[in-house]
């Protein structure tokens, strides 16, 4: 375990979540099969981008996970 500040700024990225059906985008995680690495932050995600859940929900659509 390192305390340094990316540990920090990488513990603390902020999730988003479907309203639709619940997936949660974690930028830890990013979304590999969708093309987005690990550590993705989800402002850098086309706004086009649509849930790979549901396939309803667009990226706008998206709401932040307290
Ligand atoms: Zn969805």
């Amino acid at each position: 375990m390192t305390t340094d500040s990316n540990f920090a700024a990488t513990s603390s990225a902020q999730k988003y979540e479907c309203p639709c059906c619940n997936y949660v985008y974690d930028p830890d995680l990013g979304e590999p099969k969708e093309g987005f690495a690990a550590g993705t932050p989800f402002a850098d995600i086309p706004d086009d981008w649509e849930c790979p859940d549901c396939g309803v929900r667009d990226k706008v659509d998206f709401e932040p996970v307290a």
